[in-house]
């Protein structure tokens, strides 16, 4: 049995690097992959110490990549990232995006994507005003998950890396997608194990949460609207 201990499993000693807890960690297994575009990954706070979150784990493997945490309508971070040669294209649904292509990847490409919960990631780009000028584009359809470890909007869709992993493919970068699967199928069975431990911590000892260390030293999140 894989930490016992209620506190191993708590936010607060989540891996920076790959966010699971340390008795989990697959930092020094996380298989790096080079590409020839850049991932900019905006990464909503609540996602940070998230066992279900995929993100974290796909910008510690591509390289180059850059995860930035979203802090609001101000980021200068984020301009500079998206300010560069080259196209960004950011994958995300809008009515004017279109389905993202080999034609896409042009010397200097970053691949923008926001790592949050859907309602997150709404707000996000409405706040956001540098990802109205990237390029929208969207995954073709068809791509399946292989990993669930969320409830989504509608069957079919995908967390943040198998996302990535899928705008890959179709840039034409097969071999690489197949490389982050490979880190993915590492990691996920670990998340899913912490998860089923912090549900059944939580279902069988009501006082689970006011014993845990401290939460993160993440200010609340401001309600906005
Ligand atoms: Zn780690």
């Amino acid at each position: 049995m894989i930490g016992v201990d209620p506190a191993e499993y708590s936010k607060s000693r989540r891996c920076a690097g790959c966010r699971l807890p340390p008795s989990l960690c697959i930092c020094d297994q996380i298989e790096p992959v080079e590409t020839p575009f850049e991932l900019i990954l905006i990464q909503h706070r609540s996602e940070v110490r998230s066992v279900s979150n995929t993100g974290t784990i796909a910008a510690a493997a591509l390289e180059p990549s850059q995860r930035i945490i979203y802090e609001g309508t101000s980021n200068p971070r984020i301009e500079a990232a998206l300010a560069g040669d080259g196209p960004s294209l950011l994958l995300y649904p809008v009515p004017q995006a279109r389905e993202i292509s080999p034609a896409d990847l042009e010397p200097g490409t970053r691949l923008v994507v926001l790592d949050a919960t859907w309602r997150q990631a709404r707000r996000m780009y409405r706040k956001l005003g540098p990802l109205r000028g990237c390029r929208a584009v969207t995954l073709p359809a068809g791509a399946a998950p292989r990993w669930v470890l969320r409830e989504q909007p509608s069957p079919g869709m995908l967390g943040t890396a198998e996302a990535i992993a899928a705008a890959m493919d179709a840039l034409g970068c097969t071999d690489e997608a197949a490389g982050l699967r490979r880190t993915l199928d590492l990691a996920m069975p670990r998340a899913l194990h912490a998860l089923a431990k912090i549900t059944l911590d939580e279902a069988l000892d009501p006082n689970f949460r006011a014993c845990a260390p401290a939460p993160p030293p993440y200010p609340p999140e401001q309600e906005e609207e």
